[in-house]
């Protein structure tokens, strides 16, 4: 995991999932398997909050999949990536949905000021952990993940085979 840029609000895993609980409600996808997160980031997150805007940057002008900046509110997607995730690629779709974390959850955070001494964090404080945890959730929600097997769980949501094992392990936490 990298190096957090910046210490995010104490958040638990029940915490999150009570909190994506209410962001998929709020979307009118509370029981989708197979959500279309492009209509959460050009429609959703736009309508909630009126200061985010997205943007998708050339391949060549971007080294990270995708980055959001909370001093901005601003995410920035590579084009690569964003066209993978339309095309169904799972690990994109993850990456987005992570991206979807950061930008409910760390809206307006001070970020770290650099070249200060490493810090260490708990997870429950490390907006990336937090940022994990919501994708999973966002993707795979617990309610609908039920009594599934892992392969189950992969195929139903469209998620990698990392993924829908840490969410098997997860949704039984
Ligand atoms: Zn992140």
């Amino acid at each position: 995991m990298s190096q957090p840029h910046f210490v995010a609000n104490p958040m638990s895993r029940r915490d999150i999932r009570s909190y994506v609980f209410l962001i998929r409600n709020l979307f009118h996808v509370s029981d989708e398997e197979n959500i279309d997160i492009f209509n959460l980031i050009e429609v959703g997150l736009s309508e909630a909050f009126e200061d985010f805007s997205y943007l998708i940057v050339p391949e060549h002008k971007m080294y990270e999949y995708a980055l959001f900046l909370p001093e901005l509110n601003e995410l920035r997607i590579r084009e690569d990536v964003y066209e993978a995730a339309l095309n169904g690629n799972p690990r994109h779709r993850f990456t987005l949905a992570h991206e979807i974390g950061h930008v409910c959850l760390h809206r307006g955070i001070k970020r770290l000021a650099r070249g200060g001494a490493p810090v260490s964090i708990p997870a429950f404080k490390d907006p990336e952990w937090q940022a994990n945890e919501f994708a999973g959730e966002l993707l795979a929600p617990t309610h609908l993940i039920g009594n599934l097997s892992q392969t189950e769980i992969m195929l139903k949501f469209n998620l990698s085979r990392e993924a829908a094992k840490h969410r098997y392990n997860n949704s039984k936490k």
